[in-house]
């Protein structure tokens, strides 16, 4: 619970991707997503006003948060007084997380800002190694995207790079009408669980880069698409270059950035 009711409310910045949740139930349900198990410590990326962070408190995990906005750091610490010393007032973005958490796993969750959502994710999968675990609600269309499945018209790059380490689970959708000032659109909250006992057998710049330049031109076959990278034409005969991005599982992804760094080897 908020314990000085008398602090005024943050006032919502467009600029930052503000849209606070006035949903408790919802919130609960978000907090409630991540397992808990595993880690000690969870990081809530844009907290603002702690309507999720009080439900996160209540674990026996540790509850850091990171928010960029000065009013909001100053509402939490005045409302949160046991957070206080676990507010990082910093951009989610540029800051090093190792001067907080060092070498130890930690979780991420949060109702994200959308401006930023997809560079969350990319970070996420950087620093993958020390997360096992990642729970938010993003732009619908983004959390679909990312859990979605070869075939699917939103499959792409996001979809690949994040299960190529993780498995992605779409959770719920939440509507517009329960934040304030609601949003334009739906936003969906999804879970993301880190394959464990799993190395990539290919290199992952390579994967990116593959993933990357096929989406660029998802129409198109990967014999075309990939012709930038310079294959020898026997390897361009391998039937997997007569299918389009949108067609490759993750795991076809991971074994044609094989085939293809072991062409480039030669
Ligand atoms: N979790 C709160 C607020 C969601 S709005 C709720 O559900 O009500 C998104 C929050 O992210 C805002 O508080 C905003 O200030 C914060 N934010 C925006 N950009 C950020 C960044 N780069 N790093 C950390 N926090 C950020």
């Amino acid at each position: 619970m908020a314990q000085n009711a008398n602090q005024h409310q943050v006032k919502a910045k467009k600029y930052l991707g503000q849209h606070f949740l006035n949903d408790e139930s919802i919130a609960e349900k978000i907090a409630n997503s991540l397992s808990f198990k595993g880690y000690k410590h969870v990081l809530e990326i844009g907290p603002g006003m702690g309507v999720l962070t009080k439900y996160l408190l209540k674990k026996e995990t540790t509850t850091h948060v990171i928010e960029i906005d000065p009013e909001s750091v100053e509402y939490l610490k005045n409302n949160y007084l046991n957070l206080a010393d676990r507010v990082i007032e910093q951009d989610f973005l540029k800051y090093n997380l190792n001067e907080v958490f060092e070498n130890e796993p930690f979780a991420i969750i949060g109702n994200f800002p959308y401006n930023i959502s997809t560079q969350i994710v990319f970070k996420t999968l950087e620093m993958r190694d020390q997360i096992p675990e990642f729970a938010g609600m993003f732009q619908k269309e983004v959390a679909q995207r990312i859990c979605s499945k070869e075939g699917s018209k939103v499959y792409g790059i996001l979809s690949v790079l994040t299960q190529a380490f993780y498995d992605a689970e779409y959770l719920f959708t939440v509507p517009p009408s329960v934040f304030n000032p609601p949003p334009k659109v739906e936003s969906g909250v999804l879970l993301l669980k880190r394959k464990e006992n799993y190395t990539l057998s290919c290199s992952e710049d390579l994967l990116f880069k593959v993933v990357k330049t096929a989406f660029q031109q998802r129409r198109k076959t990967l014999r075309n698409s990939l012709k930038t990278l310079n294959l020898s034409d026997n390897l361009r005969e391998d039937s997997i270059f007569g299918m389009r991005p949108e067609q490759l599982s993750v795991v076809e992804f991971i074994r044609l950035t094989t085939l293809i760094e072991n062409d480039l080897n030669n």
